[in-house]
């Protein structure tokens, strides 16, 4: 087959340029794994050395990313994470390579794990993919996750503990060698277990600094669960490369995100707060009086206003959280881009960089970009979703999507 690949005849949107922009008409040249011209109207290429494919008018967008992942929770999954943690290992393992296939249908080329259930579950399927043994998205592989003595998850065996900044280095070296690359820390409650209210902060400033500064030896990053204002500011102060939730940002946590704009990121969940608070989870044994005690209506609102905040100041915002759920099922995760422009205002095409251009900068890829030199992660969609940004989430409009050059998915309902 030859190396090179003409995508013709498509409606680009490079996600390279402002909130603005619109797809054009144009054709993609891919050269082995990356984008070698990206041109308006017709390119003339040599077609007996060339794979011509004509997209019908269809958009070509960048590979979709999700910056807060849990393959760990299989297709069927419903909140039981110590039934899943105690699963025997060959099946379980088979469950998330269906859920790495998933995301990958889905259009997302791009993850970054925020804790699994069995600890090499992040790293042996990025292995299988990367060596293309399975079909699954880049996985930026994230460990067990990492809690304090007394705090939210230490003793229920799922999480590593640590009590102090030299046993943070001591679990952080241990995930990295083992092919860690996202650590998971909880640094605040969460209002879904009522004995840890999302307000309360966890660990200290000393124990994050030595987790950013071991996990910089091994490249990785360190990420970290913070729904309360504490630990957001404790989160951006220490050099903390991405916040998850962020629910709750005070003035303080305000100034020390903003001190930090070009390398802190931040992955609010918002979908999964929106389907919790709207009863989704009803069916499965999320009663109404139980929401009521996690706060989780009150916390929905402050995430929205929080939102607003990041924006205004210019804080990256990356799409992504918790997807897995019956409620918030494997293969939805574009809903998180619907509920950004319902809810805090985006613009399609603001909320499409959330899963695209802003991601790769935190983890050092040239992706998210239709542009010439980028890795050729691409997803094509029958739709313009930069007037609906809810074409993402159907799949019967998804045409293929293309990892590193190559065609991983194509829908056979369209290509039979
Ligand atoms: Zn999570």
């Amino acid at each position: 087959m030859a190396d090179r690949t003409l995508l013709r005849n498509a409606r680009v949107l490079t996600c390279a340029a402002g909130t603005d922009e619109q797809p054009r008409d144009g054709d993609v040249l891919i050269d082995g794994n990356r984008i070698a011209l990206v041109s308006p109207g017709r390119l003339d290429v040599d077609e007996a050395a060339t794979r011509v494919v004509d997209l019908g008018g269809a958009t070509v967008l960048p590979g979709l990313s999700d910056a807060h992942t849990h393959i760990s929770w299989p297709l069927d999954f419903v909140f039981d994470h110590d039934g899943v943690a105690a699963s025997a290992p060959n099946a379980h393992i088979l469950d998330v390579a269906a859920v790495t296939r998933t995301f990958l249908e889905s259009g997302y080329t791009l993850v970054i794990g925020a804790g699994v259930l069995q600890h090499q579950d992040d790293v042996l399927a990025k292995d299988f993919i990367d060596r293309g043994l399975i079909a699954g998205p880049r996985i930026v592989p994230s460990g067990a996750m990492v809690t304090e003595p007394g705090a939210i998850g230490a003793d229920g065996g799922l999480m590593d503990v640590a009590a102090d900044a030299k046993a943070m280095r001591e679990v952080v070296a241990r995930q990295c060698d083992a092919g860690v690359r996202a650590i998971k820390l909880f640094i605040s409650g969460d209002g879904i277990i009522p004995e840890f209210p999302s307000e309360d902060t966890y660990m200290n400033d000393a124990m994050l600094v030595a987790a950013v500064e071991e996990a910089g030896r091994y490249g990785a990053i360190v990420t970290a669960h913070a729904r309360s204002a504490g630990s957001v500011a404790m989160a951006a102060r220490t050099g903390v490369q991405l916040i998850h939730h962020a629910c709750f940002v005070d003035d303080l946590a305000l100034a020390a995100l903003e001190a930090r704009r070009d390398d802190v990121w931040v992955c609010p969940g918002l979908h999964y707060l929106y389907a919790m608070v709207n009863g989704h989870a009803e069916p499965w044994g999320m009663t109404s009086d139980r929401l009521e005690r996690s706060g989780y209506e009150r916390e929905l609102l402050a995430m929205v206003e929080s939102l607003q905040k990041l924006r205004t100041v210019g804080i990256s915002i990356l799409a992504g959280g918790d997807f897995g759920h019956q409620w918030t099922h494997h293969g939805t995760y574009a809903a998180e881009l619907q509920r950004y422009v319902e809810l805090v205002g985006m613009t399609p095409v603001e909320a499409i960089h959330t899963a695209t251009r802003n991601t790769g900068p935190l983890v050092g890829l040239e992706t998210g970009q239709v542009r010439e030199g980028y890795l050729a992660d691409l997803l094509m969609v029958r739709g313009d979703p930069t007037t609906d940004v809810g074409v993402l989430m159907d799949p019967a409009r998804r045409l293929a999507v293309m990892k590193d050059g190559v065609f991983a998915y194509v829908n056979a309902e369209i290509y039979p």
